[in-house]
């Protein structure tokens, strides 16, 4: 029968005997009737933390819309439903993020505000990306850049034209996707947009190695 100097009944907080032990030098076995862990990781904190978050979080946007839609607040409602379709993004909720950034466009053109479409656009270009519909993401993507453009939102614009180099890329349009992150470098350094510039010139080098 093999032998043990120290035997641990439980794997929750009782791993940290059982690491004592080892590194004290004792042969040191575990035994536990559940799974290894204890209730911390397996029910308790850890997963209790990962579902009370997100639903909090969700319970408080859906809340917060029904307030806005109550008095009218096409503004706030349509941030806050962009807000909760990027959560359902993060959770791989694409159908339901889809719809949700539809319809915060949907409420900025009804009162005619145009600063903030591009985000949405370029969100729901994000979506299809996800989806591999490559030339609705592009589609999107354009749309957005067109506003962008039009606004000078020179900061987006970069954004837009490393999301159609990405998609395009995806397409394996290598001289177009080079195009789009040629023109994101240019605009970055006329505007000293540091993050853009480092991204772009990656981008740029990695197709460069490919060709
Ligand atoms: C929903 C929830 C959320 C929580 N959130 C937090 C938090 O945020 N922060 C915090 O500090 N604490 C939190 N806790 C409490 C924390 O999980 C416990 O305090 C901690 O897990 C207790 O550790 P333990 O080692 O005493 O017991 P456990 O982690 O329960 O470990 C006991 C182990 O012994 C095993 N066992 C039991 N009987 C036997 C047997 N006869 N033979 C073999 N094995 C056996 C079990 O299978 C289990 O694996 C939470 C608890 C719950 C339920």
């Amino acid at each position: 029968m093999e032998r043990f100097d120290v035997l641990v009944i439980g794997t929750g907080s009782g791993m940290i005997v059982a690491s004592t032990a080892v590194e004290n030098g004792f042969k040191t076995a575990v035994v536990d009737s559940g799974p290894m862990g204890g209730t911390c990781l397996n029910k308790g904190c850890v997963p209790s933390k990962m579902l009370i978050y997100p639903s909090d979080v969700v319970a408080i946007f859906n809340e917060a819309q029904a307030l806005a839609q109550a008095g009218g607040h096409k503004l706030e409602e349509s941030y806050i439903v962009r807000h909760i379709a990027a959560e359902h993004q993060e959770d791989g909720n694409l159908d339901k993020a889809l719809a949700g950034f539809e319809r915060s466009l949907t409420l900025r053109e009804q009162i005619g505000y145009k600063v903030y479409q591009p985000a949405a656009l370029l969100a729901i270009g994000h979506v299809y990306r996800a989806r591999q519909k490559l030339d609705q993401a592009i589609e999107y993507y354009q749309k957005a850049y067109n506003l962008a453009e039009q606004m000078n939102q020179a900061l987006y614009v970069v954004r837009l034209q490393m999301a159609m180099g990405d998609a395009e890329k995806e397409k394996r349009n290598i001289h177009q996707a080079l195009k789009h992150y040629e023109t994101a470098l240019r605009t970055a350094e006329a505007i000293n947009y540091q993050n853009g510039l480092e991204a772009a010139t990656a981008k740029i080098e990695a197709i460069d190695r490919e060709l």
